[in-house]
């Protein structure tokens, strides 16, 4: 990707139980299992807060193949922001952010902000699901996942007022 094509940030989880100490060599050997070149995530957030780099951003993701309302892949214009995490001991969806991870996401999502001006969108991969309805919102029962188990618009609201304002200039 060019810095310039990058206008979003989607969060995702490992899908992993809560409390398993999953690192990025662990994401990327999985993924090369799946064919690709290697992790498909730029950033993963390890349940201590430590960011681990993943794909380079100058390489297109692969990590959200759809394009929600976007008309575009975000793999070609998003960051990929994975905590490890998002399922609880039954391998149910549930939010298992630890207090390291929630502080480390909030302090990227906003370093990222302000590194990358095009960015006007900061969502979870669930909400890039298809709009089946085309109504210009991806809403609940359009999830084809449940990734990242919660509700990323909820709690970056920030963030979102900042891409508000970037949309009207
Ligand atoms: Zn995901």
């Amino acid at each position: 990707m060019r810095a310039d094509d990058i206008d979003a940030i989607v969060i995702h989880c490992s899908a992993t139980r809560e409390g398993q100490d999953v690192k990025a060599s662990d994401i990327d050997k999985w993924h090369k299992e799946r064919g690709f070149k290697m992790i498909g995530y730029n950033y993963v957030i390890d349940l201590d807060g430590t960011i681990e780099m993943g794909r380079p951003l100058s390489m297109d993701g692969a990590h959200c193949s759809t394009a929600g309302v976007s008309g575009k892949s975000y793999n070609k214009h998003s960051i990929g922001i994975c905590y490890v995490g998002g399922l609880d001991c039954f391998g149910n969806p549930k939010d298992t952010r630890t207090r390291a991870q929630k502080i480390t996401m909030n302090w990227l999502v906003h370093d990222l902000l302000a590194d990358f001006p095009n960015i006007v969108e900061v969502i979870g991969h669930r909400d890039a699901s298809p709009d089946v309805n085309h109504d210009g919102k991806v809403t609940q029962n359009e999830w084809i996942k449940l990734c990242p188990s919660f509700d990323v618009r909820a709690e970056f609201p920030m963030s979102i007022c900042i891409a508000k304002e970037r949309k009207k200039l």
